[in-house]
């Protein structure tokens, strides 16, 4: 496991932007998703997803709210 920094582990062409909040993964500007997450008491706060994270209940709370990924029937961890 090499903690190479720089490269989206997404696409792979770009530089790291930010830590995906559900896996770790470093993810450039382009593949981060913008999530404002709830935490019940009144308070949000934001944070940034992968494409896989962000549409996956177990990881992201709103995932149910957010819109299906285009072009996928669904996302697994397979
Ligand atoms: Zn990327
Ligand atoms: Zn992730």
């Amino acid at each position: 496991m090499e903690a190479e920094i720089g490269t989206c582990e997404v696409c792979r062409a770009k530089v790291v932007f930010t830590p995906c909040l559900g896996c770790g993964a470093g993810i450039c500007e382009t593949c981060a998703l913008f999530e404002l997450i709830g935490s019940g008491c009144g308070c949000v706060w934001p944070a940034y997803y992968c494409p896989k994270c962000a549409w996956d209940p177990m990881v992201n709370p709103n995932a149910a709210f957010r819109d299906p990924p285009a072009g996928r029937e669904s996302i697994t961890s397979k």
